[in-house]
Order: C-alpha cells, then structure tokens, then sequence
C-alpha cells in the first residue's frame, strides 16, 4: 500500500467511522492505525511493519492468522449456499453439523445450543433462557441474577447490565432491571491482606449474602467467566469456584458460565468450565468458535434447561436473523474440525500452556512488575510502583497505556486494562514465538520504566 493510499484511508477512517470503545474526538485527532494483514500470529500495518500479536486480535483468532482450510470452508458455503434462517422450521447443513459437533465437545449434560452473532448476544440469549426457565418452573418469581463487579458481559444493553463496568453502565442507562452485582475473585487487587485461598472464600461468602439479601427463592443465576478476561485476566484463588459451586446448589440457583472469551482452548481444555469442573447449565460462547474469521456466537444448553423450555415453553419468542448463519457455521465447523486435528487443546494444555507460565512468572522479577499470573495461555503483569506492597503508580501517569504504546513501537500488541498489562496470544503460539513474545514484553517494560523515571514516577 502506497503512504498516499494509507493517508486517504486514515482520513476516512477519521471523517466516519466512530470506533468501538474509544474517545472519539482523541481518535480523530491522534489517527488510526492502519492493519492491512497478517499471518500466523503476526499482523502487519500499512508500512509492512509486523507486530506479534498476543491478543489473537481480541481474544478470539485461537487458530492464527491466514488458514487457507477456513477460507475454502467459507468459500464453498457462499458458492452452495450464504445464507438462509433458521426460523419458520428450517435448518442447513453447517448449522445442524455445529450444533451436534460443538455439543459434543461440551460435557455430557449439555446437548442443546441456540445459535447467535456474537458474544453480546448469547448473553441476552442466556438471560432471557434463565428467567424464561423459571417461570415455566412455577417459580416466576425468581428473577434476580447475580453477576461481578469488573465482568465483561458485552455491549448490548443485556450484556451491560450483566457485566460490571461502571464506566458502561454510567452511560446509556437504565439497565435492565433485576441483575446485581458481588465482588470479583481479584486478589491480587483486593485480597492481598489475606491469603488467596481465604480470599477465595471471602468471595463466595459475598454471593451467600447477597442472595440471602435478595431471598433465595428469588435468584435465578449466576453469571461469570471462569477467568475473567477484560477485567484484567483475572485467575481466581483455587478455592473460589468450588466455594461457589457449592453456594449455588445449596441454594438452586443456576450457573451460566460466560466462555466467550476461555471457551476453546483457552485455559488447555475445550473450555474454561472443564478445566474448574464447573457443570453450568448454561454457556455462552463466541470468539474462538470461529477463531474469529466470521462472526458467529451461542449458548449451549444443558439438559436441565432445555428440557423444560422443549417440553413445557410453547415457542421461545428470540432469535436472530444470523442465528446459524450457514458461511459461519461453515467456518466454526472447519475452525473446531482443525483445531481437533491438530491437537491445538491438548497442546496448550501439556506444553505451550505451561512453558509460557515457567517465563511469564520470570517476568516478576522485573522492577516494575508486582504480579506475573497466567492459565493456559491467558496472562496478566500488574505494573506497580512499589514492589514490596504492591502499589500500583497514580492514575495521572497512565502507566499501563504508556506500556501498551511502547509494545507497539517494539512490535507486540499488548493490551492495558489500568495498570494490567493482558496477553492472550493465538492457540497455535510455539515455544520459540513465546520467547520472542517475552523478549519483546521484556524490553517494552524496561523502556516503560525509563519513561515513567523520566515523567518522576518514583
Ligand atoms: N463475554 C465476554 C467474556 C467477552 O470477553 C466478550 C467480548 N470481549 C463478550 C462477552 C461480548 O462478545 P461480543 O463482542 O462478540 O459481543
């Protein structure tokens, strides 16, 4: 691409398009950056600079960039066959195919999934499921779901409102009403006075308040990742799920377990509630069922859920015009019938998994990093200023930001949520990519600390 055909795009890019997440006067004023392509785990800009990518773009390209199989599976659904609903009693061939391969792959109580476009959508899919199920139940009267601070749940208005970002709930409001919200498994943060695995519990204990606060009989749901991701790559103390777990059968409460972001591969297994044995009656899922190639989203069902809503529910009034969207189910299919083939789970689970976890910790001997944390191949550095106490830097010097630019100039895209520096790199990352990745992590640390000195950062 010339420079003039770059400039021309940015300033198109800057007169119309408004950005998701972002300030948009700073954007206009500052530009864009320009991604043209990528390969593997790299993405390249307009210049043909390259950038380890080790946010597999957001949390979601599990395969890497560049598979000629998810390209050809596309192809040869948008030749047969784009596009057709799943409304009125019709099916296709990749819809019908992906439901049972992506059931399959689900524990065994889970046998059901209602499809969508994205993320977002399977949560409002999932809230709507839930509350729907205890009516049917003779229970209408348990509605409340309890969600956690710091969750993302999405964008939509059902997703806002399930999530815990105070900064999207501060604008755009009301939401919906009937979801609460407890504190988040954050030790690091939060819990540092105690030990992990008090804190743990501590959290748990929270959920039994709460909903002794609401009246059992009134709570519906659960809802959280099993590692929170755009809070900040939150791995909980090990003792916080079963904590939990045991709460909501105590209580019959359901557990929806929001796998967007550790579903397929993540955290080494196909999802993140195999690797915690959560048993949910509800997942949503999206992201890596595709490896983000198209969009395509669900919710996978369990049998407790589904039977009553078959059986008992009359016709489910929700779906989505891209409710098993033929070319994306295509693409799902190819993208869950490859990474099978290539064992690309097991892989993360037995060898890259815990190689990045042996030099990722390394990284905590670094001056500036208080925590080092990872889980298959999710992980997280708190950036503090005092190592000992595990302060984090004033907010004025932007410290997690200034890290995340410095990462682009040594070409890796690293992600800041405050001071948490977040990586979550394509499934298909080797041993020899995840040095280069800590190498380049590295060296963007030690140039943050030159410059947060040079700000008088102490
Ligand atoms: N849940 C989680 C855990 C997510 O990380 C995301 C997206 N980052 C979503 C839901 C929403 O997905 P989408 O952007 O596809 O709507």
């Amino acid at each position: 691409m010339t420079p003039s055909d770059a400039a021309g795009l940015k300033a198109l890019d800057r007169d119309h398009y408004l950005h998701p997440f972002t300030d948009f006067k700073a954007l206009g004023d500052e530009g864009s950056r320009l991604i043209t392509a990528a390969d593997g785990i790299y993405i390249e800009d307009d210049g043909g600079r390259r950038f380890l990518d080790a946010m597999a773009g957001l949390w979601c390209v599990n395969l890497g960039y560049g598979r000629q199989e998810l390209v050809d599976a596309a192809s040869r659904q948008l030749q047969q066959l784009p596009y057709y609903n799943s409304f009125f009693k019709t099916t296709n061939p990749p819809a019908a195919e992906l439901a049972e391969t992506l059931c399959g792959l689900a524990p065994d109580h889970i046998n059901r999934v209602f499809f969508t476009g994205s993320g977002s959508e399977a949560n409002d899919t999932a809230l709507r499921m839930v509350r729907r199920y205890w009516a049917l139940e003779g229970q209408p009267e348990k509605q409340w779901i309890i969600g956690r601070d710091n969750a993302y749940h999405g964008s939509t208005v059902a997703g806002m409102s399930l999530g815990g970002m105070a900064p999207m709930q501060a604008q755009g409001g009301p939401c919906v009403p009937g979801i609460t919200h407890i504190r988040q498994p954050y030790w690091f943060d939060e819990g540092r006075d105690m030990s992990p695995e008090a804190f743990g519990k501590v959290c748990a204990d929270a959920l039994e308040a709460r909903i002794q606060a609401l009246g059992p009989d009134k709570v519906a749901a659960f809802i959280a990742e099993p590692v929170q991701g755009a809070g900040g790559a939150i791995i909980p103390p090990e003792s916080y799920w079963p904590a939990i777990k045991e709460v909501l059968s105590r209580h019959d409460i359901l557990l929806v377990v929001d796998e967007v972001i550790c579903g397929f591969g993540r955290l080494g297994e196909w999802f993140g509630s195999v690797h915690y044995d959560l048993a949910p009656d509800l997942m949503s899922v999206a992201k890596g069922l595709s490896s983000g190639y198209l969009p395509i989203g669900g919710v996978l069902v369990g049998d407790r859920v589904a039977r009553t809503l078959i059986d008992d529910g009359g016709e489910f009034h929700h779906g989505f015009t891209y409710s098993g969207h033929p070319t994306c189910a295509a693409v799902a299919l190819e993208n869950l019938r490859l990474m099978a083939a290539e064992g690309v789970v097991e892989q993360v689970r037995r060898v890259t998994g815990p190689y990045l976890a042996k030099h990722w910790k390394a990284l905590e001997r670094h001056p500036l990093i208080g925590e080092a944390r990872s889980l298959g191949l999710i992980g997280a550095l708190e950036i503090v200023a005092d190592k000992a106490a595990g302060t984090h830097f004033d907010k004025t010097l932007k410290a997690g930001e200034t890290c995340r630019e410095i990462c682009f100039e040594f070409g890796l895209v690293m992600r800041s949520v405050g001071d948490t520096m977040i990586i979550s790199p394509p499934l298909v990352i080797t041993e020899a990519q995840i040095d280069e990745l800590i190498a380049l992590a590295t060296a963007a640390l030690d140039e943050t600390a030159r410059r947060l000195q040079a700000r008088g950062a102490t």
